[in-house]
């Protein structure tokens, strides 16, 4: 047996949401906001899981607490779940992880027992259309990790060997396993903003001034990643104090509120009255982000929106066509080596990003952590199912 973190909520389609035959059967639904409703933490004992023969099981260190964790655990004013994504529920929640593999399945030739690992949260299948044109994160036959499979606040987690990257580069530079299983933690959110800035992106250049909209930790990992790239200016906007301070302590050069300014004003001026290169979206508010922006986006810019929001967002395409800017719309983090980039990149002390996380915590108190959370004060907190 195991201890871990299951969500439990209740399937109640809302009045005028029809789920398909197969949402009826499986209970595995793309639109969570629509058909979930009360949903609940509940730390359970459960059977440590059946081990595949390409699959490994892995002893989970560290498990960080997302903001997706968060929309899946918080409901709106009729008591239903505000993450509007792919979910199956009951399920143990967590897929921002690092841990070390205690065994392996019959066929698995990649890792062995002891390695200390990172693992993609995107379950792509390599079979569909999408996967066979390269587009992992947008397969057809999607599962994913704390989402519609058991995930990694739990002492163990069973996944296939093809989703596992090794973290030995970053144990060697930092002389620790257990600092390595600390950042390991960290890898997956970071390469979710590595994908949108290099990968959907192809137009970076050293040099480049970018913007962040939103200091949560994609916002952060977008950051930190900006002054890793070489960009000459990194300028981070948050409507929160306690963020702010995070980001500033990450590098930025500067770090701006929000409240009572004309943002496109304000940034054309910090560009020199050239505009910005690269806009990150990663607030999830496109209306009060990237809508005002005109200005300040520099000829050629290049507009990464990972931020979600279900709400249509009018945006200035008149500008967008005299500018010859671009809006990439990217998700997920698989393929084109994003996982493998982040690793070597904190391997070789480029990434800081240490001061995201802002507390550590048992199995036991992570119920009261996510409360804590729900002010959106804290960055990263990270979860220990076995300390
Ligand atoms: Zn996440
Ligand atoms: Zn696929």
């Amino acid at each position: 047996m195991m201890r871990a973190l299951r969500l439990i909520a209740d399937w109640e389609p809302r009045a005028g949401y029809t789920p398909s035959d197969d949402e009826l059967e499986t209970h595995r639904t793309s639109s969570g906001s629509k058909v979930w409703r009360s949903p609940r933490l509940e730390l359970s004992d459960l059977p440590e899981p059946a081990l595949g023969e390409h699959d490994v099981l892995i002893e989970v260190a560290n498990c960080g607490i997302c903001g997706s964790d968060m929309h899946m655990y918080e409901s709106d004013a009729d008591g239903y779940m505000l993450y509007p994504g792919l979910t199956r529920f009951p399920n143990i929640i967590g897929h921002e992880f690092a841990g070390r593999v205690v065994e392996a399945g019959t066929r698995v030739r990649s890792l062995r027992r002891d390695d200390i690992v990172s693992v993609e949260e995107i379950q792509w299948c390599g079979r569909c259309t999408s996967c066979r044109r390269g587009y992992f994160n947008h397969c057809d036959n999607l599962e994913e990790l704390g989402f519609t499979r058991p995930g990694a606040m739990a002492q163990y987690v069973a996944v296939d060997e093809k989703y596992c990257w090794k973290l030995d580069p970053i144990a060697e530079r930092t002389g620790s396993a257990a600092e390595a299983l600390t950042l390991g933690a960290l890898i997956e959110p970071t390469a979710v903003s590595y994908h949108a800035m290099f990968a959907r992106n192809q137009r970076y250049m050293p040099g480049n001034y970018c913007v962040v909209f939103g200091a949560g930790p994609i916002g952060l990992a977008a950051e930190v990643l900006a002054l890793a790239a070489g960009c000459a200016l990194v300028v981070v906007v948050d409507p929160s104090a306690s963020r702010r301070r995070t980001a500033t302590a990450l590098g930025a050069q500067h770090v701006l509120d929000p409240a009572g300014q004309d943002i496109d004003e304000a940034l054309l001026e910090l560009s020199r009255g050239r505009g910005f290169d690269m806009v990150v979206e990663a607030a999830g508010a496109p209306l009060h982000t990237v809508a005002p922006l005109r200005r300040s986006l520099n000829v050629d810019a290049a507009i990464c929106y990972i931020g979600r929001s279900e709400r249509p967002t009018p945006l200035p395409l008149e500008d967008y066509q005299v500018r010859r800017v671009q809006v990439y719309g990217a998700l997920g983090h698989s393929g084109q080596g994003a996982f493998q980039n982040v690793i070597r990149l904190m391997a070789a002390g480029l990434l800081n990003l240490r001061p995201m996380i802002s507390a550590t915590v048992g199995l036991g108190e992570a119920p009261a952590a996510f409360k804590r959370l729900e002010s959106r004060e804290d960055a990263k907190i990270l979860i220990q199912p076995n300390a």
